[in-house]
């Protein structure tokens, strides 16, 4: 190991967490961090020497400053990105007071259909979610808010219509609880392809999160911005690697062979099952 390589000071990783608690439900109890795991996880981030900017902040960075058009030290910025997904109730109760006391700013992408005191709510995890009561406040304490779907499909199995309908309705939503335009998104499951990552764009969005398990090479594609998932198991030594820019691989601008396998082998059985997903995550 030697370190951070000198040649790739801009990598950035981009944390994807879900719920934070002691006493996650069983679907999302996988991708559950407690509260004292994930403060041993911020005091790493805080520690790394990393910016720490929002989703949004990351990708104007990145249409701002091309690989090559780096910071006037000639090596870019080195940034970090926390993010979190579905909208569960323990982020203003357990995480953001974490996040606030250590002063980081984070996005978080929401399921509409999740969310509690709404119309229109969706079939979703049995945990407590965030209210749309909630909304401005987060937005109030700096919290970035994005999109991740209605109903938390399978993009890519959907049929044109449905997709552009779980696009533009979580946007449409909060848009008008937020009272600006949302225009960050992330895919459920974080599923994606050229045709969802097209859509995305004409829905209009200006960046999407995937997942990837990867860092964020700077100057990548903004549909498809890989995010290293969090899960029970990661410590917060596996934080600090990927931090260093060492724990994970960088991630390559095509979808992989077994990624486009896998999205034909879901497409087909979604149209066996005609329904598409079941985990909540
Ligand atoms: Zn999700």
């Amino acid at each position: 190991m030697t370190g951070p390589s000198p040649v790739e000071p801009a990598v950035v990783p981009v944390l994807l967490y879900h719920a934070v608690t002691e006493d996650p439900g069983s679907q999302i109890a996988p991708f559950a961090v407690s509260p004292a795991e994930f403060e041993r996880q911020m005091d790493v981030v805080q520690a790394a020497g990393r910016t720490i900017v929002s989703f949004g902040q990351l990708i104007s960075g990145d249409v701002r400053s091309a690989p090559e058009a780096a910071a006037p030290s000639g090596s870019a910025e080195r940034r970090v990105v926390i993010t979190f997904d579905d909208g569960y109730a323990d982020f203003a109760d357990a995480a953001l007071p974490a996040l606030q006391a250590r002063g980081l700013v984070s996005t978080l992408f929401l399921t509409t259909g999740w969310l509690a005191g709404g119309p229109g709510r969706t079939p979703g995890p049995t945990d407590r979610m965030l209210s749309w009561s909630q909304l401005p406040e987060l937005q109030e304490a700096g919290v970035e808010l994005g999109a991740h779907s209605h109903s938390h499909p399978q993009l890519d199995t959907l049929t044109r219509p449905a997709l552009r309908d779980e696009l533009g309705r979580s946007k449409d939503l909060l848009e008008d609880a937020l009272r600006r335009e949302v225009d960050t998104f992330a895919y459920p499951h974080g599923y994606n392809g050229p045709r969802v990552r097209r859509a995305t764009r004409e829905s209009g969005y200006r960046a999407a999160a995937a997942v990837r398990n990867a860092l964020h090479p700077p100057g990548g594609d903004p549909y498809a911005v890989a995010r290293l998932m969090v899960t029970r198991a990661t410590t917060a030594g596996d934080v600090a690697r990927w931090l260093d820019g060492t724990g994970a691989p960088v991630a390559g601008r095509r979808d992989s062979l077994a990624t486009r396998g896998w999205r034909v082998y879901r497409r087909g059985r979604a149209v066996v099952r005609g329904a598409a997903g079941s985990d909540y995550r």
